[in-house]
């Protein structure tokens, strides 16, 4: 394919690692950047094809570290286990589709599909984002990854996001399958996640020495280790054992974030899961000192204390990325979750620049991918939104109708800013992929 050179004249630039350039340029070729800087001062090849986004924000595209690609049509924990996993696999295809359509050109995701997807995108076989596969998360016998009223057998088989495994030995052998299915990062639910009567939020899952023996084997193989924990001695022992990340980690006291802070680990906290309407239909688990947070219900009162856990961390220096864990098209759309998880950010209090560095370049960070993606800066891929408007002075401006550009390396996924080629395609959303840089 002919390289061709695009210069994208900028309003607004925001390079994602906190930098704000205003009337910038930026040069891209062959999917990545070859120069960035104020107007003038990059150089501009003279058969270059212009984006004039003069009136817009350039920002890179956003990553999502927490994501499940299962395919599953339906939101029930048994249903998504039971239903055929072929057509789960066709669905996956239109849950990645909605996420690259709300901007996020990057994914870690968490199930079986997430692996085939990975496959297919990087073989040219479908459009879609840059993906860190985990394949299926660890889970205990009885844990939030698995279906207590199925077989076991049936769970190992088709559980569209976890694997049973139970003490050191087990897990050894859990981590070397995994990296032998192509994981690049492997997830572990050290707490239970409030799905079945059994699995509460609160319940630690597996303890020290079996974390410790996943997080060593994962070592040998040079992967991370990402854990979901939801209650302060889970969050302590995952900790203490050397994981990568700490999802949702809404519990955490001061030698948690000391000892985040010391080992470097980043927070991905999903917010949103916690302060979104939605979830005033679950009740919350029965925490220790929840009655003393402010708050008429225990479910105000639980986001009160998620709120407060969150800003502690933030204002400790703790890291923090965006996750969405959008786990069905029902409960937590694709796409708009991970939109919805930088608003609510913002809403209790974070800078939106800072929200937005959270969304992107630390996100890059997390996935151990920051010598690539997340920032806008010579060297890295081509991974990019244009904004129709500012979302420093309105965060609720970074929303799908106002991306009028969305390009990950070579893959132009939307642009209403450039002529559309005659062969452009358009999906079933109206917006048009297939166009070549
Ligand atoms: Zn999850």
């Amino acid at each position: 394919m002919q390289s061709i050179t695009t210069v994208v004249n900028a309003g607004r630039l925001l390079d994602g690692r906190g930098g704000v350039l205003d009337d910038a340029t930026m040069v891209i070729r062959d999917g990545v950047i070859v120069g960035v800087g104020p107007r003038g001062t990059v150089d501009e090849p003279r058969d270059a094809r212009v984006i004039a986004a003069d009136g817009f924000t350039v920002m890179p595209g956003i990553i999502d570290c927490h994501t499940h690609l299962g395919g599953a049509s339906s939101a029930d924990y048994s249903t998504w286990v039971i239903e055929d996993d072929l057509r789960q696999a066709v669905l996956s295809t239109t849950q990645m589709r909605d996420l690259m359509d709300w901007g996020v050109t990057t994914i870690r995701d968490i199930s079986r599909n997430g692996i085939r997807l990975k496959w297919a995108v990087n073989n040219g076989h479908l459009d879609g984002p840059r993906i860190i596969a985990c394949g299926p998360g660890l889970s205990r016998t009885g844990g939030h990854g698995d279906a207590h009223n199925l077989s076991i057998d049936m769970v190992q088989r088709s559980h569209p996001w976890g694997m049973i495994a139970d003490g050191p030995e087990e897990l050894r052998k859990a981590v070397r399958t995994l990296s032998r299915m192509g994981a690049d990062a492997i997830k572990v639910w050290a707490t239970g996640g409030g799905m079945w009567d059994k699995e509460l939020e609160t319940d630690q899952h597996y303890d020290l020495e079996e974390l410790t023996a996943i997080v060593r084997e994962a070592d040998h193989l040079k992967i991370p280790v990402l854990v979901h924990a939801e209650s302060m001695p889970a969050a302590k022992d995952s900790i203490r054992a050397g994981i990568a990340t700490l999802e949702h980690g809404e519990e955490l006291d001061d030698e948690c974030r000391s000892m985040m802070l010391e080992k470097g680990i980043i927070h991905v906290p999903t917010l949103q899961l916690f302060i979104g309407p939605w979830f005033d239909q679950y009740p919350p688990p029965p925490r220790v000192g929840l009655e003393d947070w402010p708050g008429e219900t225990m479910a105000q009162k639980e986001k009160n204390r998620v709120i407060a856990n969150f800003t502690a961390s933030r204002e400790a220096g703790i890291t923090i990325a965006v996750g969405s864990d959008s786990f069905s098209s029902i409960e937590v759309p694709y796409g708009a979750s991970t939109i919805e998880e930088i608003h609510a950010m913002v809403r209790v209090g974070m800078p939106a620049l800072e929200a937005i560095t959270a969304a992107t370049w630390n996100g890059a960070r997390a996935l151990r991918i920051d010598g690539v993606t997340g920032t806008l800066q010579e060297g890295f891929a081509s991974d990019f939104l244009i904004i129709d408007g500012d979302p420093l002075a309105d965060i609720t401006h970074l929303t799908r109708d106002r991306m009028v550009h969305i390009q990950r390396g070579t893959q132009v996924w939307h642009d209403e800013l450039s002529p559309k080629p005659a062969y452009a395609r358009r999906n079933d959303t109206g917006r048009t992929a297939g166009s070549v840089q």
